[in-house]
């Protein structure tokens, strides 16, 4: 059971079928704002969409979480239990793939227990793009409308059906629960799959090359293009918090009486705050230092460490800043100035 269909009239009871298994999240609408939020009971999600507006990291790595909670004078820390198993619906192949990447971050020099646990406990189920967005560049970085890493299931909207394509045992263990719903896909449904991702690769409008810029960027340290972007940031830190492999976190005590909670929250490297010393210096003290960074950080030191560009092309941070600061037109003036 590798490739099957699902007409789109077994949609509501599919999703039933995996709400049954596990909590299922899914893309809801709050006003302008997509995110994922776990789905009510018997609520049908609808897959008309681009990509959200906040990126299905936050299931794996929320916004705020307790990493424990402890009362002085005891020796014993009250560590919160994770939630359980975890199905997301809907997830686009570029932040299947950011999930691939910050893992290795996740995995690094100490295993972080409550990031890895998550990430474990969830299944994601993606949907090729059809309709790429505006800004969407997944093809300069190593993705694609129908990429497979980091996704267990591949959904393709065929029209009146969707292809259903297991990646991994846990895929292939959510197709079983469902297979009273599911046709095994005849061999022209893979060749009209093909024709659809290829469409949606012909419709990807924004394209950078790439190559070099990790060994190039060390030797733009004192480019004038730093000041030139960072000219009309606002420092508002949209870009980071929105970005699907950004993964910089603060952690801060919250003490009431003698009780207090270890909490873990995002961070920003565009907050002026993010490096601030103690002793009042701070090492990235205006913006330029601090786009400087945000750049570095994704397309030369993480490439350095991991062999991977630390950027998906999803597109959210040219999409959402502001003041329409345009991360693939950086990228073009580093490989014009190389
Ligand atoms: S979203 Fe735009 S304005 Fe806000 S910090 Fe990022 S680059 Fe600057
Ligand atoms: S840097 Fe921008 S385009 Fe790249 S993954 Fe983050 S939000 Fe998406």
């Amino acid at each position: 059971m590798s490739a099957m269909l699902l007409n789109k009239d077994q949609w509501s009871a599919f999703v039933g079928k995996l709400a049954g298994e596990k909590k299922v999240w899914a893309p809801v609408k709050r006003g302008d704002i997509m995110r994922f939020e776990p789905l009510e009971e018997g609520a049908v999600p609808s897959l008309d969409f681009a990509n959200t507006t906040v990126p299905p990291k936050t299931v794996v790595f929320p916004q705020t979480e307790t990493l424990y909670r402890y009362r002085i004078g005891q020796a014993e820390l009250a560590v919160p239990v994770l939630e359980g198993e975890a199905v997301l619906l809907g997830v686009r192949p570029c932040d299947a793939r950011a999930m691939s990447i910050v893992q290795k971050l996740f995995r690094w020099d100490v295993d972080d227990p409550y990031y890895l646990k998550r990430r474990e406990a969830a299944t994601l189920v993606g949907l090729a793009c059809s309709a790429p967005g505006t800004n969407c560049f997944c093809t300069s970085v190593g993705g694609g409308p129908a990429s497979t890493e980091g996704l267990d299931l591949l959904m393709t909207d065929l029209g009146e059906s969707y292809l259903l394509e297991a990646l991994t045992d846990k895929g292939k263990a959510l197709l079983e629960a469902a297979q009273d719903l599911l046709q095994e896909a005849p061999a022209g449904a893979v060749q009209e799959k093909e024709k659809v991702v290829g469409a949606a690769e012909k419709a990807i409008a924004r394209s950078v090359d790439t190559t070099g810029i990790p060994q190039g960027l060390p030797g733009l340290w004192e480019h004038p293009l730093w000041q030139r972007t960072a000219a009309g940031c606002l420092g508002c830190g949209t870009c980071t918090f929105l970005c699907p492999t950004c993964h910089c976190f603060d952690i801060q005590d919250e003490v009431e009486g003698f009780e207090g909670r270890r909490c873990r929250m995002w961070d920003s490297c565009m907050f002026a705050e993010y490096t601030l010393h103690a002793s009042g210096h701070n090492p990235r003290p205006t913006r330029r230092e601090r786009t400087r960074n945000r750049i570095n950080h994704k397309y030369n030191y993480f490439v350095q460490k991991f062999d991977v560009i630390a950027c998906v092309g999803c597109g959210r941070c040219v999409n959402l800043c502001p003041v329409n600061i345009d991360l693939v037109e950086i990228l073009r003036q580093v490989k014009e100035a190389l």
